[in-house]
């Protein structure tokens, strides 16, 4: 084995970045992370089809201890967000203690010694006292099992594992699926391409996206004056948070959103046939609500056909659907999401005290204790785990909350020299009980299936409050919480203490944590 750091990073991307930038403000420098690509950005480095951007707001998805005043539209493109994650890895001196090409396969957790013995895909290995996994909710593309895919004769690419070299000028072209990919690639494409299949199983809903280009003297503004962009951020994030009243609050208010989304088909498609077809029959937000002012026109190109008839097979030039027709293509494009619940969604195969595998224990489902730390899985924290997903706001300021969180236990650990921290079972049990009690009652639990679900239907996404909600919770770590041992060999649950800005206090964190999910009881 190479050697045990301190602490193992998995993934270099918002998550990954963010942890290791704040390890660094610590003065900590015995980590590494563990890249399984020659390149970091994660998501943004592997979602780079033709459209590929971002559906939140450029001033709210960055990180708050690095602003951008120089972003040039107010929802950024992929390749901008990919140089903003590189300057911030450069900038902080983070680039060092990133190990390129190194997919870690498995992780087990060694209770004699506290620590975890790491394998990488390559055959080598390495050891961690503490292990974060950065590899985001995201990150594994799922394909439909549909008969015949792997006969397929063309080439055939995954949004989310996008291949730059694929051309498609000229060619016939399916694209599988309707969700927020799918509508960025398809009016890109559409310029481009001889005919365009777009294959859709449920239609999604779509507001207009209120994307403009950033003009030179709001960039000059923000440059010289910071608070100015401080307080967008600010105003970004406070207005985005009041849609959460929507979909947590009162699901029913949905019904202006649902106005406002179908006054904006009819503005666009006259076509009542082809309307009645992108009319979606859920409530909006149960499904992510989609943005786009270019969707239904590229939908309506003469190129373009959007075909409704569910798959039967993929034959090695064509589709065929149930309805006997066959659809000629070149080539396939499936953008038809991510691994996101259960055992497939576990980047790497982790083995937990006593050997414990967490593809059994998410078997039916992710769970985890705010979504970071997981019992029978000491010293192991995931940034974006189970339930820390957002449907209505930026999902930097969940990984920002959970990188608090994390380096809080990390001081607490080196301060009381804990050997391992492993959130209790019954904290854990409590934490999913109040949080899927206030799912049932949101408008995720409205009737849809999303990816926001596990196969049996349990919301393993997203989190379902106020995010300063969630900020609060993790504002301290409260090894009350958690069980405790101080040497490897010792288990002292009793190492109470809790780390917040400062100097250690009594915990109060467990009693603020269940009143403050409670209270969406009442
Ligand atoms: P997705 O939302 O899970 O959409 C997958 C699509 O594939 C759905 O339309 C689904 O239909 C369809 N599909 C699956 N199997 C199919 C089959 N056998 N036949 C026909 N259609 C099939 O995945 P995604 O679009 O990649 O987006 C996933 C998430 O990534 C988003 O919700 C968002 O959080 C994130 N994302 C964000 C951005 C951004 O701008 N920030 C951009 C892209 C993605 P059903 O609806 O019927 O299941």
């Amino acid at each position: 084995m190479e050697r045990i750091h301190e602490i193992v990073i998995v993934g270099s991307g918002f998550a990954g970045i963010g942890m290791a930038a704040r390890l660094l403000s610590m003065g900590i420098r015995d980590f590494v992370v563990l890249e399984q690509s020659a390149a970091l950005g994660g998501t943004w480095r592997d979602n780079c089809y033709p459209g590929a951007a971002c559906d939140v707001e450029s001033h709210v998805y960055s990180y708050s201890f690095e602003p951008r005043p120089t972003w040039s539209r107010a929802f950024a493109e992929q390749q901008e967000i990919l140089s903003y994650l590189n300057d911030v890895t450069d900038k902080y001196g983070i680039r060092p203690h990133i190990s390129f090409s190194s997919k870690l396969q498995s992780a087990s957790w060694n209770e004699a010694q506290a620590f975890w013995k790491l394998r990488l895909e390559d055959g080598r290995s390495l050891g961690a006292k503490i292990l974060v996994s950065g590899t985001g909710c995201l990150s594994r593309p799922t394909f439909p099992a549909i008969p015949g895919r792997e006969t397929f004769e063309g080439p055939a690419v995954h949004t989310g594992a996008w291949d730059p070299a694929f051309d498609c000028r000229d060619k016939s072209v399916a694209v599988i699926g309707t969700g927020a990919s799918a509508i960025q690639v398809v009016p890109s494409i559409a310029l481009q391409v001889r005919a365009l299949k777009l294959f859709q199983r449920t239609p999604p809903w779509i507001l207009r996206k209120p994307d403009r280009r950033i003009s030179p003297l709001e960039k000059n503004l923000f440059a010289s004056l910071p608070f100015s962009q401080r307080l967008v951020r600010w105003l970004t994030h406070w207005r985005r948070e009041f849609l959460l009243l929507f979909f947590v609050v009162k699901p029913e208010w949905m019904k202006l959103v649902q106005h406002s989304g179908t006054r904006y088909l009819e503005e666009v498609v006259k076509d009542p046939v082809l309307r009645a077809k992108l009319t979606p029959d859920y409530t909006p937000g149960c499904k992510r609500l989609l943005l786009s002012s270019e969707y239904y026109q590229a939908v309506q190109r003469d190129n373009v056909e959007l075909v409704t008839d569910s798959i039967a097979e993929i034959r090695p030039r064509s589709i065929v659907t149930r309805d006997g027709r066959e659809h000629a293509v070149d080539a396939i494009i499936f953008a038809t999401g991510f691994e996101t619940a259960g055992a497939k969604a576990i980047a790497f195969e982790t083995r937990g005290r006593g050997g414990v595998d967490l593809a059994d224990r998410w078997k039916d489902g992710a769970e985890a204790y705010l979504g970071t730390s997981v019992a029978g899985f000491p010293n192991l924290f995931f940034v974006l785990g189970p339930n820390t997903a957002l449907g209505h706001n930026s999902v930097i300021y969940m990984i920002e909350c959970q990188i608090e969180y994390i380096a809080r236990c990390i001081e607490l650990m080196r301060l009381r020299r804990l050997a391992s921290v492993e959130v209790k079972q019954s904290v854990q049990d409590e934490y999913n009980r109040l949080l899927q009690e206030r799912i049932s009652r949101t408008v995720w639990a409205s009737g849809c299936r999303s990816w926001y679900q596990s196969e049996s239907g349990k919301n393993v996404a997203l989190w379902p409050g106020f995010t300063a909600e969630y900020r609060k919770l993790t504002a301290r770590f409260d090894t009350e919480d958690y069980r405790t041992r101080t040497s490897p060999s010792v288990c002292t649950a009793d190492v109470a203490g809790s780390v917040r800005d400062g100097p250690i206090e009594m915990p109060m964190f467990r009693q603020v944590a269940y009143e403050a999910i409670g209270s969406a009881k009442s």
